[in-house]
């Protein structure tokens, strides 16, 4: 196991793509601090159902990502409890799907605040221990949407671009201290954040859901299938590796070929 011995700490990991990279991470051996909504109850039962079949130490951070003293709260609070915050994955992230003229401000902040300003903070707080230590990985989930523009999402595209400029001027600054920053760009993944615009769009247009995700895909992944959250996992995981120690700084699409166009 490969990642034996690091800490990762994933932020919005009890859905989703952060899950999904929770659980790749504890596979090589990680321990791993937890963060994000739900049920307390079902949120306990994945972090111990994690510590159990890995065999890792396992960690929930209850932080909200639109405050900055929750954040820094949250990595003072993997250091301590877990040595050290040596994988820094910025996952959490939501969305609001509107155009421009009637998209609301308190929204529009949410987003910034969560999918953007949080990156930010989170890194701000996580690096000195990384350069003290002198190994680190940061993985940013930008989008597609971090690369190229759709309509009705203003606050998303924004932020998700704003995500990969981020991580390419901690990249530089953190180019001689052994820590690596990249930024993933997935396309579709059926997660509750997109089973959520899948039946909007369902309810929209009269048809079924599995339609709407045909029609989803139709318009932007020239591959007609969603990635997964183990995928985009898989990925994170190699960004962690030895071979990956010299990527850095860069936005890496794993969309089924939506940027390609
Ligand atoms: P999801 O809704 O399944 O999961 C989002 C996670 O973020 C949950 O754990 C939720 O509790 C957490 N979260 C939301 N607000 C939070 C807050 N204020 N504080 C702490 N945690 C908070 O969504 P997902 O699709 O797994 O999205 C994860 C990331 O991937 C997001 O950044 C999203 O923009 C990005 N992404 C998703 C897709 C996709 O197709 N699903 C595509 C590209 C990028």
């Amino acid at each position: 196991m490969s990642l034996k011995g690091k800490v990762a700490l994933v932020t919005g990991s009890t859905s989703g793509i952060g899950l999904g990279i929770a659980r790749a991470l504890a596979a090589e051996g990680a321990d791993l601090m937890l963060n994000g909504f739900g049920d307390p109850a079902a949120i306990e039962q994945e972090r111990a159902g994690i510590a159990g079949s890995f065999g890792v130490r396992a960690g929930y951070s209850a932080a909200d990502m639109s405050r900055p003293d929750e954040i820094a709260g949250m990595v003072a609070d993997a250091e301590k409890t877990l040595g050290a915050v040596d994988i820094l994955v910025n996952n959490a992230g939501i969305q609001h799907v509107a155009a421009i003229e009637e998209f609301p401000p308190e929204r529009w902040d949410a987003i910034i605040a969560i999918n953007l300003s949080a990156v930010f903070f989170a890194m701000k707080a996580a690096i000195p221990g990384m350069k003290r230590r002198g190994w680190g990985r940061i993985i940013n989930i930008a989008s597609a949407h971090g690369l190229v523009a759709s309509a009705q999402k203003v606050a998303y595209v924004a932020a998700k671009h704003g995500v990969v400029g981020m991580t390419k001027v901690a990249a530089i600054e953190l180019a001689n201290s052994g820590v690596t920053v990249n930024a993933i760009c997935p396309g579709w993944v059926k997660t509750p954040l997109v089973e959520r615009q899948l039946e909007a769009r369902a309810r929209q247009e009269g048809i079924g859901v599995e339609q709407a995700a045909e029609r989803f895909l139709a318009e932007k992944q020239p591959m007609l299938r969603f990635s997964t959250p183990d995928g985009i996992g898989s990925l994170a995981v190699f960004l962690c590796s030895d071979g990956a120690s010299t990527i850095t700084g860069a936005p890496l699409s794993i969309d089924g070929g939506w940027v390609a166009q």
